[in-house]
């Protein structure tokens, strides 16, 4: 696959690129480096930094390689699972200045048939972004209990109809295509919802997605180590496209600027305990892109940008 086929649109790009123009020179993470759409915005504005770019998904590891060729040896790139930070990220010289976390699946891989992803095409029940693992939609369709269906249907996919969804698929089992589940699920969610609630595979897809690329454990796991990889004025950013996602990165962001990692039961004892604040928050609500941007772009319409400035100082709890 070559560049041009795998296009998509980097979603806020002018705020991406505004929040990461005051931070000091050095390296750049590009956490989901997808197309590389933002990634060549970012090597452009800032001529002075260079970017390590990261994909679990080896097609766009090759696209946004190819894609970036033109910044030379700024820019480097290797696949990998960004719940992995540190290891993926090893040991350096430079200045870690600025993280960046697209999330979700690329347009890219929704139009590629045979990854599963999407309700629109028949296809094998895939859904990994990254081919080397070992759990597929398939697996999660056809052996999970009832009620674990159910939960994530309902948590990952807030389908109102988790239930007789999870309780649909039990009974067709196993089902081997994307058709099939789609089929199984629209019989499942009440004619009157059918007619007006979006297609109505969308939201058990999104939750089953998100089930087998580890989408939300991997979210606080990367974020997590990317506070301890960035240096004092460097910037973690982060899109995110789902509100479970968003509420993961808002808790996160919070917690380091309130005390660097205190613990409720801490927060409740009667003492003044000193504060550690290990980032200042630069978005206490988060980005919205403007009507502009997600008329030319769908893909935006539900993306939440937010962003904290690393301080000085370390982490009040090291990590193991
Ligand atoms: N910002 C990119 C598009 C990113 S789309 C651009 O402008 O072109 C999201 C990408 O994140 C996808 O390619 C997906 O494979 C990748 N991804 C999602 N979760 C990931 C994770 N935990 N680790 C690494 N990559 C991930």
């Amino acid at each position: 696959m070559t560049g041009d086929q795998f296009q998509h649109l980097p979603v806020m790009g002018r705020e991406v690129v505004e929040l990461l123009l005051p931070v000091p020179c050095g390296l750049l993470i590009d956490c989901t480096v997808g197309a590389g759409g933002h990634a060549a915005l970012l090597l452009d504005a800032r001529p002075d930094c260079t970017l390590l770019g990261i994909d679990r998904d080896a097609d766009a590891v090759a696209a946004a390689t190819a894609r970036l060729r033109r910044f030379g040896d700024r820019v480097e790139m290797v696949q990998g699972e960004f719940g992995r930070l540190r290891a993926l990220v090893g040991e350096r010289e430079e200045a870690i200045v600025g993280v960046l976390m697209d999330l979700g699946v690329s347009s890219p891989q929704l139009d590629r048939p045979d990854r599963g992803f999407s309700y629109r095409f028949d296809a094998p029940l895939d859904m990994r972004m990254d081919a080397r693992q070992r759990l597929t939609a398939a697996h999660v369709v056809n052996e999970y209990d009832e009620d674990e269906l159910a939960a994530i249907i309902a948590a990952n996919g807030e389908e109102r109809f988790a239930r007789r969804v999870a309780r649909a698929i039990v009974a067709a089992r196993p089902l081997s295509s994307t058709q099939e589940l789609v089929a199984v699920i629209t019989s499942a969610i009440p004619a009157a919802t059918r007619r007006s609630g979006g297609h109505p595979a969308r939201r058990t897809f999104q939750a089953i997605r998100m089930e087998v690329n580890r989408e939300l454990p991997n979210l606080a796991d990367g974020l997590d180590e990317s506070v301890h990889l960035v240096g004092p004025g460097g910037r973690i950013l982060v899109l995110a496209y789902h509100s479970l996602e968003d509420r993961i990165v808002k808790e996160r962001m919070r917690a380091w600027a309130d005390e660097g990692g205190q613990s409720h039961e801490e927060a409740r004892l009667p003492i003044a305990r000193e504060r550690h604040p290990i980032v200042r928050v630069l978005s206490r609500r988060p980005l919205r892109p403007s009507a502009d941007e997600v008329r030319d772009n769908p893909r935006a319409e539900s993306a939440r940008l937010r962003a904290c400035e690393r301080l000085e100082g370390e982490p009040a709890q090291e990590m193991a």
